[in-house]
């Protein structure tokens, strides 16, 4: 983890009381107040931040998959629907589907996913900061 990201995560430590205040208070304004403020801060943190510097999503958290991820990443990797089922995916009692394992099977060393073109749906849509903007940052 870079030096940036430890000084957010402390930050984020000593200011515990105040950040779950300022979260509450969110709830309160209205949507659309909210989402300048939220990309804003993404723009700012992401300004600094590298993804391939970190990859700790990806190292700790299974991606959720659906069934059109299943076609498109099997067919990507050449082998049939089932087969990437059996190796590559838990799917607990409500049917919902993860990717087996942390860190990622797809992490290649260098924190690249090695499935980056068809990654699963959840996958792309992080950080989720961006998606809670619901409007394209520049
Ligand atoms: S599929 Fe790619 S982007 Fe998604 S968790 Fe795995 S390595 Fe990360």
């Amino acid at each position: 983890m870079n030096t940036y990201l430890y000084s957010l995560l402390n930050q984020a430590f000593i200011n515990k009381k105040q950040n779950e205040l300022y979260l509450r208070s969110l709830k309160s304004k209205k949507t659309e107040d909210v989402y300048p403020v939220i990309k804003n801060i993404h723009k700012q943190t992401f300004n600094k931040i590298s993804c391939l510097e970190c990859a700790n999503c990806c190292r700790t958290t299974p991606a959720l998959v659906t069934k059109n991820d299943v076609k498109k990443i099997s067919n990507h990797l050449r082998i049939s629907a089932k087969q990437f089922l059996k190796k590559y995916i838990l799917e607990d009692i409500n049917g919902e589907m993860t990717l087996n394992g942390v860190p990622c099977k797809f992490l290649n060393k260098d924190n690249s996913c090695s499935i980056y073109e068809v990654r699963p749906e959840a996958c792309r849509r992080y950080p989720q900061t961006l998606r809670q903007t619901q409007q394209p940052l520049n």
